[in-house]
């Protein structure tokens, strides 16, 4: 059984990415890691979709009962990657997507290099604070630190084989879909179309 394509979205807040991965997931089939946090839900946010919201104590239960992928502190609150979904949907040949920060997404890179490493930039750093201003989830406090970190994420976009500017949503979605079709056909990944052909003319002779 061909393995599923693991594929890892990162950025720094405010660039686009949670639109981005929902355009994904309507149009592709893709599958969404949800990840577990100790962040309080926003307006809208629903429990075991668009995160598993969690207590601290929960989450501490879950690093150390190795249920995690990958975790991480960001902006002051944990973050996580449960381990078994994303084993599970690799094992039955499903691809997966996981959006989370750098840090995260370096460690990730560790266990599976095959995966597919994407990072999201805005147009630019005034378009980036006006985004995340308009999407009017944070306090100021909050929205200052996250606006102050955007540099230093956006230095480790550098590391990410893949950069995609978020101009506008279609044309960066597009750009992921054209990276997609191309991973899925590296040799690497393709060795048993090999195999058959080898197969068939050694039947042959
Ligand atoms: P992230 O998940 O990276 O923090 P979001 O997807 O929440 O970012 O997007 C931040 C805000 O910017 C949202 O209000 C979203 O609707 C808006 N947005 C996303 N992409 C674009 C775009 N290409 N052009 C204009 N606004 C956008
Ligand atoms: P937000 O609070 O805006 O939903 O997410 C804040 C940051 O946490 C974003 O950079 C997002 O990519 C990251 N994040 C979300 N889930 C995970 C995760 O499971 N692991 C890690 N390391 N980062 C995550």
């Amino acid at each position: 059984m061909r393995k599923g394509l693991l594929v890892v979205v990162s950025g720094p807040s405010g660039a686009g990415k949670g639109t981005i991965c929902q355009a994904l997931l309507e149009r592709t089939s893709l599958a969404y890691s949800v990840s577990a946090t100790t962040r309080k839900p926003r307006a809208g946010e629903v429990d075991g979709v668009n995160y598993h919201f969690l207590s601290v104590e929960a989450f501490e239960e879950m690093i150390e009962k190795d249920g995690l992928l990958e975790w991480a502190k960001v902006y002051d609150n944990y973050y996580g990657t449960p381990l078994k979904k994303v084993e599970e949907k690799l094992a039955a040949g499903e691809d997966i997507l996981l959006e989370i920060d750098t840090q995260g997404a370096m460690k990730v890179r560790e266990k599976f290099p095959e995966g597919v490493y994407i990072f999201i930039l805005p147009p630019s750093l005034a378009e980036l604070e006006r985004r995340i201003r308009g999407r009017d989830t944070e306090t100021e406090e909050i929205l200052k630190k996250r606006l102050d970190a955007a540099i230093g994420e956006i230095e480790e976009g550098r590391r990410y084989k893949y950069v995609v500017t978020n101009d506008e949503v279609e044309r960066a979605v597009c750009a992921i879909e054209s990276v997609l079709r191309a991973e899925r056909c590296l040799v690497t990944r393709n060795g048993e179309l090999f195999d058959e052909i080898e197969k068939g003319r050694d039947d042959q002779v």
